[in-house]
């Protein structure tokens, strides 16, 4: 099974791995930081022995990436993965952003129901079957997660079942949340964010985060 270093080293952007499987433009490989869409959150954007990746996808626990072009390249070859480190960093950011308002409506609502949510690079969303205008709870919102963010906890990630690879996060004041996600290592790394509010349909309310930088 592929080593996802990508959970121990959520900052690296550079790997020397080696090719397992080369099956047309699809090759999977022994150890990656490239991570595949999953959990709502995108997948990153890089290349494989240069060339690059147009597609990352779980199939059950191996990464299979589509390349653009797989001449030349076959089984066993040492290869080099990059990739793209800002966007990784913002998508890191956002997805614990997300995670934290999600965690904090779920404290102070506990019937709410969430219905989707997307971390892309340049927002947020997470979605709720909401009576009313859920920019009423903004104010408490913005406050409760500013203060976590200032107060730079740190964040814990492990196995749950190291042989089923489930994964959690836990921080000071929170219980153990599970994700298979990649995260920024404390609080403070999130730095500073904004809330909108949008209405996609009857019953439904979103909230959009975006980073402040
Ligand atoms: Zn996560």
């Amino acid at each position: 099974m592929v080593v996802k270093t990508f959970w121990q080293e959520p900052d690296r952007t550079q790997l020397e791995t080696r090719l397992t499987a080369v099956d047309g433009d699809r090759v999977q490989v022994d150890d990656t930081i490239f991570f595949a869409f999953s959990g709502g959150q995108e997948s990153d954007r890089g290349s494989i022995a240069a060339r690059p990746v147009l597609l990352a996808e779980n199939h059950g626990r191996e990464i299979v990436y589509t390349l653009q072009s797989t001449a030349g390249l076959k089984v066993g070859d040492r290869v080099t993965m990059r990739i793209d480190g800002a966007r990784r960093r913002r998508l890191m950011r956002l997805h614990f952003a997300a995670e934290l308002v999600l965690e904090l409506v779920y404290q102070s609502h506990s019937q709410v129901k969430k219905t989707g949510a997307h971390i892309a690079a340049d927002k947020a969303r997470i979605d709720f079957q909401w009576a009313g205008n859920i920019a009423g709870i903004f104010p408490e919102l913005q406050a409760r997660v500013d203060q976590i963010i200032a107060d730079d906890r740190t964040i814990t990630c492990d196995f749950s079942d190291r042989a089923g690879e489930r994964r959690f996060w836990k921080i000071d004041g929170f219980a153990e949340v599970p994700c298979g996600g990649t995260h920024v290592k404390s609080t403070g790394e999130i730095g500073a964010l904004r809330f909108k509010r949008k209405n996609p349909g009857r019953g439904l309310e979103r909230i959009e985060i975006y980073l402040d930088d």
